[in-house]
């Protein structure tokens, strides 16, 4: 029996939590640019220099008054000056006046409240204005953050909007981890290069494409290096150089039941190696373990296999190796389009849409082929819905369904 044919199925949660609890501590620290900063992990917390906003202004463009000075029933006030966006005025504001103020600007000294321009009437100087709230329409001082406030938590993956208050905080550079460094490594000597002309029994290496792209959405810096040939001799000598070029290690095929060994053998002579059957489908193989010191997980070679386990079991791990807190996608819960009734020992995570029913609410539609070795129900879904161990749905039962948005 060779290394991966045995042993009981492992439920898929405690397979990432495995992986979670092997993680190796993130790659050392550096400070970048803002601008440089997409997708990368905070390595320390961040507080704010300011209060933000610095001073209380207007969120619409109307005109700044004391509430108390305008009458329950509305009431006439005096216009004497006029603030926009960028400037400031330190006149303060005398019972009876008011100044018209565009959106962003700060209030005069004396003002607590806005009118919209659209709910007042003009009259030369003068406007009439409907009765006011106090405060309404002002964004006051450090009501969204205060100076010395945490900004940001250490371990946060760094999207547009966390950019986007960083700034605001007026804060220009960010201490993260540096991206983590993982060498890809093929396995099959059936595989050939897209452009490359195929000989019988040759098909295209896809996974190379998929899990490298894959991984760079997600901000890890990948080492590609191709196709290892099925041999012993050329499997450890590729192993060998990539443990020692990246952090972590992925490699595709060769792990699956009645696999030449070359692969397993290989490993083994550079580190350990332990073999999984998780109860996912697609992808059932996996193995874990280490190649001169270094991670190394081995996925599936069908590319729907690779493509799923990558998202559901590699991605928690990559991102915990990136120094990231956050790593499991949020599911939905969505009424089944279909009707599921042969129960699988092992937990499915289907290629479906989203799809407005009669109602207009969305439900789960699946694609009519499943296989792992296809990819193109992938790409004309949405997300995958999980159906779990045994589990069956009838129609319009909730089922989860995780976004393919949310795995980026
Ligand atoms: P294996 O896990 O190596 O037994 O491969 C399982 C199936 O996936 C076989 O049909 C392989 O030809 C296919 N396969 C393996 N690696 C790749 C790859 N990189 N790209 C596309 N198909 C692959
Ligand atoms: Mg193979």
């Amino acid at each position: 029996m060779s290394l991966c044919d045995s042993g009981d199925l492992l439920p898929v949660e405690e397979a990432i939590e495995r992986l979670l609890a092997q993680a190796p501590p993130p790659p050392p620290t550096e400070v970048i640019a803002l601008t440089e900063a997409l997708g990368r992990v905070t390595a320390e917390e961040v507080f704010s220099p300011i209060d933000l906003p610095g001073w209380s202004n207007s969120a619409m463009d109307g005109y700044a008054l004391r509430a108390f000075d305008v009458p329950e029933q509305g009431g006439h006030l005096q216009v004497v000056g006029r603030i926009a966006a960028g400037h400031s005025s330190d006149v303060p504001l005398q019972p009876g006046q008011t100044v018209r103020i565009f959106t962003g600007a700060p209030l005069p000294p004396g003002a607590d409240s806005v009118v919209p321009q659209e709910r007042c009437r003009v009259y030369g100087q003068r406007i009439w204005c409907p009765p006011v709230r106090l405060g309404e329409h002002v964004r006051r001082r450090g009501e969204e953050l205060q100076r010395g406030q945490r900004v940001m938590s250490a371990g946060k993956r760094l999207r547009a909007q966390e950019i986007g208050l960083l700034a605001a905080a007026g804060i220009p550079r960010v201490k993260v981890f540096r991206p983590l460094r993982v060498c890809l490594l093929s396995s099959g000597d059936e595989l050939r290069e897209p452009g490359e002309s195929l000989a019988p029994g040759q098909i295209y290496n896809s996974n190379r494409y998929l899990v490298a792209a894959l991984l760079r959405g997600w901000g890890v810096t990948v080492h590609d290096y191709g196709v290892m040939a099925d041999a012993l001799a050329t499997s450890r000598d590729a192993l060998l150089l990539a443990s020692s070029e990246c952090d972590l290690l992925l490699t595709t095929g060769g792990v699956s039941v009645g696999e030449e060994d070359h692969l397993k053998q290989a490993i083994q002579a550079l580190g350990k190696i332990e073999c999984w059957r998780l109860a996912i489908q697609p992808g059932k193989p996996l193995a874990f373990g280490q190649v001169a010191g270094k991670p190394w997980i081995g996925l599936p070679g069908n590319p729907t296999a690779a493509l799923v386990t990558t998202l559901i079991v590699v991605r928690p791990f990559l991102l915990r190796a990136q120094g990231a807190e956050r790593v499991l996608p949020v599911p939905i819960s969505v009424p089944a389009a279909f009707e599921w009734v042969k129960p699988n020992k092992r937990r499915q995570y289907l290629r479906a849409r989203l799809s407005p029913g009669s109602d207009g609410q969305l439900r789960a539609v699946l694609h009519p082929q499943q296989s792992s070795a296809m990819l193109v129900a992938a790409c004309w879904a949405d997300g995958l819905v999980i159906i779990e161990r045994e589990q069956q749905v009838s129609k319009g039962a909730a089922v989860s369904f995780l976004p393919f948005t949310g795995f980026e």
